[in-house]
């Protein structure tokens, strides 16, 4: 997979994306990432990438020009089509469900903003889809590109070294969390491991698994269960 960033900050991105699951992945040739800096297609002498707000108010806009530029010059440096991905609070809310979707794309741009965000006509223009990290401001998209190319690069295939891991994650097995995890030692003054863990009857310990992963989306994310799918046993451990 290719993605493409377009930000001021490109540099910023690359970091986040430098350890890791993601750094294997492109140290494995599963993710290529390449930044591209708005500014570095701007005019004149102080090479301007924004400007102030028609209409008066706070803040400064990001001009159509420079960000133009910047996508069409990462569009054209790879045949292979892409869809431009704006990350804005006013996009749809990422979900695992968007992210297993995004991972299965060849390539994509991914505009990262900053100050009150780019100009509309940029947006009406070359912006293919919105999204959004989650209900709260940053002060811009680079993150958001993170979570993003993070999200997506664990997905690929050969990026963990136990594809199975990421079968068993949280949202994904019928949309539920995760069961909780232990790890030596088997006494802590903090607690015990379940003993069912160290059983080696594997049934008991996925019977054991899935029903904690019920009872605590129950507890955390009761609107997750709706579509979980449960069987009649699985009710019945929830009406216990
Ligand atoms: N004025 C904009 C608004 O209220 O919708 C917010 C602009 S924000 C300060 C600057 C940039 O940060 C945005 O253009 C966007 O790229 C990024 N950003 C901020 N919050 C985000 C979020 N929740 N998800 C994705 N990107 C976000």
């Amino acid at each position: 997979m290719r993605i493409d960033i377009i930000s001021l900050f490109p540099e910023f991105v690359a970091q986040c994306a430098g350890f890791g699951v993601v750094g294997r992945a492109q140290e494995r040739g599963l993710l290529a990432l390449r930044g591209w800096n708005p500014r570095d297609y701007a005019q004149g002498n102080y090479r301007r990438v924004d400007d102030r707000p028609f209409g008066g108010g706070p803040g400064m806009v990001m001009l159509v020009d420079p960000l133009r530029a910047a996508i069409r010059a990462a569009r054209g440096a790879d045949p292979t089509p892409a869809k431009v991905i704006y990350l804005s609070p006013q996009g749809r809310p990422l979900t695992q469900a968007i992210v297993r979707e995004l991972a299965t794309r060849e390539r994509m741009i991914l505009l990262c903003g900053r100050y009150e965000g780019v100009d509309e006509r940029l947006i009406a223009s070359e912006v293919d889809e919105e999204l959004s990290i989650g209900d709260y401001v940053l002060s811009g998209g680079e993150l958001a590109a993170a979570v993003v190319v993070d999200a997506v690069a664990r997905l690929q295939e050969g990026a963990l070294n136990d594809a199975e891991s990421a079968a068993q994650d949280s949202f994904e097995a019928d949309g539920l969390l995760d069961c909780p995890h232990y790890t030596r030692p088997v006494e802590h003054e903090t607690g015990m491991v379940p003993e069912v863990l160290l059983s080696g009857n594997h049934a008991e310990i996925a019977r054991w698994r899935r029903r904690q992963a019920l009872l605590r989306t129950r507890e955390r994310r009761p609107d997750l269960l709706a579509a979980a799918g449960l069987s009649a046993e699985e009710v019945r451990w929830l009406d216990a």
